[in-house]
């Protein structure tokens, strides 16, 4: 491991794992070394400590027990928060988004204090939203159509210092008219599928975010074929 490998925290993927959410921290892996930057990735399971020097954080989705065990952990074991004091980027994803707001409160009605690195708070909806989603990216942040498959009863409401990252055009994300949220260098979503795969433009601005340093455009047919079918999957979806 040397100084300027760029390390990628992948935050307890035994817990938060829903739909294959560690292949983020993969893709994010893939994409550096690809680019000859050097990578890798710190797995860090429940019961063990939070490396604080990581580069980028990479949080999944999960059950509401695990997203309580997961919270409960990360406040025992602060080094996630301490690296975002650092400046370090985060990617969080579904019971993420949930987690890392000041409140969540789970379908038995029983809240839980988050993180507090995001001004949110998320509340059982009366619905589980399943799908998937569609949603234009906020703010030009990223290129393209952000994608992917949502599956939570959570709804997320972002106070002031929060703003999302995208507006849904499919699908429900955080309420119906807002997807996901950033505040600095955090990034969350509802969206699964793994979302990276899904958006390799989210993923490079991430890449950049932590690397501070601009990266060329990366040719890969197979992205581009998959998120040609999973769009046509989703505005045939928004036709019915
Ligand atoms: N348990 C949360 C909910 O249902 C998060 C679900 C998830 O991460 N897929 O809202």
């Amino acid at each position: 491991m040397s100084e300027s490998t760029v390390q990628i925290a992948l935050v307890l993927p035994d817990l938060l794992g829903t739909y294959g959410d560690f292949g983020n921290a993969v893709v994010l892996d893939k994409r550096m070394k690809w680019r000859g930057i050097s990578s890798e990735i710190v797995t860090v399971n429940f019961g063990e400590p939070v490396p604080e020097t990581c580069d980028i954080y990479v949080v999944g989705g999960g059950e509401d027990t695990a997203q309580t065990l997961a919270v409960r952990h990360l406040r025992e074991h602060p080094g996630l928060q301490r690296a975002v004091t650092r400046g370090a980027t985060v990617l969080g994803v579904c019971a993420g988004i949930q987690i890392f707001g000041e409140s969540f409160t789970r379908a038995d009605e029983i809240t839980h204090p988050g993180l507090g690195l995001i001004d949110s708070t998320s509340h059982a909806g009366g619905s589980r939203a399943i799908g998937e989603v569609l949603a234009k990216p906020a703010h030009g942040l990223f290129d393209g159509v952000l994608t992917g498959f949502e599956n939570h009863q959570g709804r997320t409401v972002l106070g002031p210092a929060a703003r999302p990252l995208a507006h849904v055009t499919v699908g429900t994300g955080n309420d119906g008219k807002n997807e996901g949220a950033v505040q600095g260098k955090i990034v969350c979503t509802y969206l699964h599928g793994p979302v990276l795969p899904r958006n390799p433009a989210l993923a490079d601005m991430l890449i950049e975010w932590a690397t501070g340093r601009k990266v060329e455009p990366l040719e890969l047919p197979a992205v581009t074929q998959m998120r040609a079918e999973r769009l046509k999957a989703a505005g045939q979806r928004a036709e019915v």
